[in-house]
């Protein structure tokens, strides 16, 4: 019989990378202060990093980790269907529930295993998940894990949407699912059209708002209050690791359809339970992103300059309007090629090449934290610029 470890033995894509000193990936981080951090003992400028609001050194989330820890310990270890639950997951929960205007809400230990612990008990058999193709990993592997149908439709495209919702009429239900914002682009669903059409064939919408909660709307409740749609989504999921500064995930919507996930979804019954330090950290996340507002207003002034910046010097930053801001290249070589030099001068990006993206789409993405300051993004955008025009990349 063939080794089953025959394949990892083969494996060496990474090893050309490794041998030229181009290898972007797992760089270990020294010490990490919001937007500064140290690598090999060099001070960087962190600028892909997702959190968002810079959070996770606010002294109010600080300090209500701390706390937690003195009171609950380190860890949660049991399931939250036994022994797992305390009185702060369930206040998280509750305040969620309201911040994001649905009955209820459900958290998880990571944001990974929210979208796979909903949509694989959701989908049974003879149901159907209908999801754009550049949803994110974690939306795709609940689709695979559930019983029932996956499609796939064209990026933001309503056309293949309306195509797919045709193919699935013999589905006892449907499920579409889109990411708000998508990671890699920075550009948003269109859920009012991605919502208007669902309605149509009486199929319910599922978002992953990872990148949105905190970022967009008036008062940071997401892609949904940009759009004004919050009644015409079903459920909306959102992530602790990003702008809530700590680690974890949670599902809001209907109390019928939250009560269902609670007794159906293996990631919810099996998997040990947020710890309380992320717990409370996530919920003074949560009031900062209520009260704090100038906090969102300093993360778009930051965002609006590095964007007109980089798009000013001939960057092609693809559909970007958010904080992600990418600078697409297109191939592996020359990404690879900038990405280390960026790193060289001190900057500290994220590469990404296919399958992340498709082939020649290739990218530096950048993202913008509200912690940033304005001497930290002229710093950006003039490293940027230089390496851009000596690589030819930009005129
Ligand atoms: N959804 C999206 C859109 C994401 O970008 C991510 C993580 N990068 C996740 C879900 C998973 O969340 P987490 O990393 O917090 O588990």
């Amino acid at each position: 019989m063939p080794d089953l470890f025959e394949k990892c033995y083969a494996y060496n894509r990474p090893d050309p990378f490794v041998a030229s000193g181009l290898y972007p990936y797992f760089k270990p981080i020294g010490r990490m202060w919001g937007p500064r951090v140290t690598v090999d003992g060099r001070d960087m400028i962190m600028i892909g990093s997702n959190n968002y609001l810079g959070l996770t050194t606010h002294p109010k989330v600080i300090e209500a980790g701390l706390r937690a820890t003195e009171e609950y310990g380190t860890s949660c270890p049991g399931a939250r269907f036994l022994d797992g639950v305390i009185a702060l997951h369930e206040g998280l929960e509750d305040s969620l529930a309201a911040f994001m205007g649905k009955q209820a809400a459900l958290v998880f230990s990571t944001g990974y295993i929210t979208n796979q612990g909903v949509i694989a008990p959701l989908i049974a058999r003879n149901d159907t998940v209908i999801v754009d193709r550049l949803a994110h990993a974690s939306v795709i592997e609940g689709a695979r894990l559930s019983l029932g149908k996956m499609r796939r439709f064209k990026h933001n495209d309503i056309d293949s949407l309306r195509n797919n919702l045709e193919a699935s009429s013999d589905s006892s239900g449907v499920l579409v699912v889109v990411d708000g914002v998508y990671s890699m682009e920075g550009d948003l669903a269109l859920l009012p059209e991605i919502a208007a059409t669902a309605k149509e064939f009486g199929a319910r919408v599922m978002v992953d708002d990872a990148h949105g909660i905190g970022v967009l709307g008036e008062t940071g409740r997401g892609t949904l209050e940009h759009f004004g749609v919050a009644d015409d989504v079903d459920l909306v999921m959102g992530t602790f690791s990003k702008s809530f500064a700590s680690l974890g995930g949670f599902i809001a919507g209907s109390r019928d359809v939250i009560s269902y996930i609670r007794y159906h979804s293996n990631a919810l019954m099996q998997a040990t339970a947020m710890p309380p330090f992320l717990a409370a950290a996530a919920k003074a996340a949560l009031e900062v992103i209520q009260t704090e507002p100038e906090i969102r207003a300093s993360l778009w002034d930051n965002t609006k300059f590095l964007l007109n910046s980089i798009r000013e010097m001939g960057f092609d930053t693809g559909p970007t309007c958010t904080p992600i801001v990418p600078l697409i290249i297109g191939d592996d070589f020359r990404t690879l090629v900038l990405w280390k030099r960026l790193f060289d001068e001190g900057l500290f990006t994220n590469c990404v090449l296919a399958p992340a993206v498709p082939e020649g789409q290739q990218r530096i993405r950048t993202c913008l934290m509200a912690t940033h300051t304005r001497e930290d993004l002229e710093k950006v955008v003039e490293i940027c610029g230089r390496i851009g025009r000596g690589m030819e990349l930009i005129p």
